[in-house]
């Protein structure tokens, strides 16, 4: 709040200082305004500042502010149009900031001060209302409702940096990077309804480490995850850049490969499952890291993309069941056909 407010009790300074002057009130009285408009601005946003909970400091600000607009109000006689603009433009600062609840207590911290004002200097109530005085309100009226636009327009883009960050967040596997389980189904259901809409034959790849929880216990964990991270850059360096890869869960990946016959995901796979095997892991010096992999094709017979996913499952499943470290792909409406590629190294 700390520009908004400094524009707003600036400039508000002068409708005050021009419906205050007629009655020549004390120096301790513009002091005080002086001393208001423009000091009580860097004192409420260093008070904020210093605060552990500078959002709630905030909000006690806003009230002082309310109550010290009705102070205002009040030794002014209520003249209409400073009393109007200076309060509902308080009025408007609190809805802004806490919605009707900071409203209401602004309205009963005006009220106070208002009452509490008019007590102490007794002024004629609803002056007549001179020339200069409107002259004198019309910038508040012009610039701070400006000012005020100019915070939400910050306030939304932070938020929407905030929003695309968490979206970005929400939709990546911590560890790897890559697209994490939901994002990538998510993916695969928009590409399925893609290959049914455009005839295109997409393939989808599950591809998972062969004895990982033996890296694990013989490694531990952290060596266990360095294998993961490593493994998906692997990953990413040699697929092509239209494939969607993304982290499956645990030792698991998954990949779809748009516009790709079953023989091209066969032989991509082929070679990106001989890269990792022939690739020297920093952290396995003494073992070869092996993967078995399952591929689906899309094909006319698939009803949905869950159908899809359970044929590369069963193609990958064939493939550990089969001796792993191989490459292996399910033909279109059978269950899975033999190891297309077995590993010889
Ligand atoms: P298989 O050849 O049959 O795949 O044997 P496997 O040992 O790889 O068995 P499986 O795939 O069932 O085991 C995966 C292991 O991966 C089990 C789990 O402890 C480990 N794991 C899962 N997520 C993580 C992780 O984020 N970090 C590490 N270090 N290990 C993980
Ligand atoms: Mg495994």
């Amino acid at each position: 709040m700390h520009v908004p407010r400094s524009v707003g009790m600036g400039i508000g300074f002068f409708a005050v200082a021009a419906a205050l002057y007629p009655s020549q009130p004390h120096v301790w009285v513009w002091t005080l305004l002086v001393l208001h408009g423009f000091g009580w601005p860097h004192l409420a946003y260093l008070l904020a500042k210093s605060s552990k909970q500078p959002y709630k400091a905030e909000r006690r600000n806003l009230i002082y502010d309310s109550l010290a607009g009705g102070l205002w109000a009040g030794a002014m006689g209520f003249n209409p149009l400073p009393t109007v603009a200076a309060l509902s433009m308080m009025a408007m600062n609190n809805i802004a900031a806490g919605g009707p609840r900071l409203f209401l207590w602004g309205v009963l911290a005006q009220t106070l001060g208002a009452l509490a004002a008019y007590g102490i200097f007794l002024p004629e109530l609803f002056p007549t209302i001179t020339q200069i005085q409107v002259y004198a309100c019309l910038p508040m009226l012009a610039i701070y409702p400006m000012a005020i636009g100019w915070l939400s327009y910050r306030v939304a883009l932070q938020l929407s940096e905030s929003k695309k960050t968490l979206e970005k967040l929400s939709t990546t596997d911590s560890l790897t990077g890559l697209m994490n389980h939901g994002a990538w189904k998510d993916l695969l259901r928009v590409e399925f309804n893609h290959c049914q809409a455009h005839r295109r034959h997409d393939s989808v790849a599950l591809i998972d480490i062969d004895h990982f929880k033996t890296i694990n216990d013989t490694y531990g964990h952290i060596i266990g995850d360095n294998v993961l991270k490593q493994l998906s850059t692997v990953l990413s360096a040699n697929l092509r850049e239209t494939d969607l890869a993304g982290r499956y869960g645990g030792d698991e990946f998954c990949v779809i490969l748009p516009d790709t016959t079953l023989a091209q995901a066969t032989d991509i796979l082929e070679r990106l499952r001989r890269t990792v095997y022939d690739h020297a892991h920093t952290a396995l010096p003494d073992i070869r890291l092996s993967l078995s992999i399952g591929i689906a094709a899309y094909g006319p017979h698939l009803t949905d993309a869950g159908m899809w996913l359970h044929e590369a499952d069963m193609a990958l499943y064939a493939a550990k069941s089969t001796g792993r470290n191989r490459v292996n792909a399910a033909l279109p409406g059978e269950k899975v056909y033999g190891a297309l590629s077995a590993a010889f190294d």
